[in-house]
């Protein structure tokens, strides 16, 4: 039988792939305006994958669920996304790998640990218009938010903010990383797609530890 841990984390997962369900069109609209559409279509099969990985037997603890997190998405996720997602997931992974029963705190660490991967794969930093402009600021909001005692559902939800906020920033940024710099000026005034895909999937899970 499934473990306390692992059957929470495949129903947060569960939310979370049903909120990329959801969205799918939305993502694969904003992403038809500044790049090659693909990005809805790419994390619903994300999603999926993870939907099947999560059926069966699971590992016990969070650092080996999030490397079959990292796992799966490096296979399902096709385009950029993937390899950025599958190194986020696996740089969280080592963090918590450190502790038994990871924190709040370990969390945070985790969290700033996948920008950092993301960050080091990708050649991007904060102000290039990529999905790094919402999971810096949520990762920023989560830590501060965690390190001044804050429970854990207050964290999510000023990271939620946080990323909501980044990705609508993006408008008014210039692309320099990714397809969308191809398109310079012409993608003014849109969002950045996988910036609103990092604020779709983190409210989904936000919601999950919501009171
Ligand atoms: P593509 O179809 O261009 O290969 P996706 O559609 O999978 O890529 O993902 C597009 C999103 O990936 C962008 O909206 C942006 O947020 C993100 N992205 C692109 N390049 C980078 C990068 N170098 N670093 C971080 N994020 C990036
Ligand atoms: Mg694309
Ligand atoms: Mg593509």
């Amino acid at each position: 039988e499934l473990g306390p841990k692992a059957r929470r984390f495949r129903h947060v997962l569960g939310a979370i792939s049903h909120a990329i369900r959801v969205q799918e069109a939305r993502l694969t609209t904003l992403d038809q305006a500044v790049g090659d559409g693909d990005l809805g279509f790419s994390l619903r099969r994300g999603a999926d994958a993870l939907d099947k990985a999560f059926a069966g037997n699971l590992p016990a603890d969070e650092a080996s669920l999030l490397r079959l997190v990292s796992q799966t998405l490096r296979r399902s996720i096709g385009g950029t996304s993937g390899p950025l997602y599958a190194i986020a997931a696996l740089r969280a992974s080592e963090v918590l790998r450190k502790t038994n029963d990871p924190s709040a705190h370990a969390w945070a660490e985790a969290l700033t640990a996948s920008c950092t991967g993301i960050s080091e794969l990708g050649g991007a930093a904060r102000g290039d218009r990529t999905m790094l402009d919402a999971l810096i600021p949520a990762a920023e909001a989560f830590s501060g938010a965690v390190g001044s005692g804050a429970p854990v559902s207050t964290a999510l939800a000023q990271a939620v903010t946080a990323a909501r906020q980044g990705a609508a920033a993006t408008a008014g940024m210039t692309p320099r990383k990714g397809r969308s710099s191809y398109l310079g000026d012409r993608v003014a005034g849109h969002p950045d797609p996988g910036a609103e895909a990092v604020a779709i999937w983190l409210a989904a899970l936000a919601h999950e530890f919501s009171e």
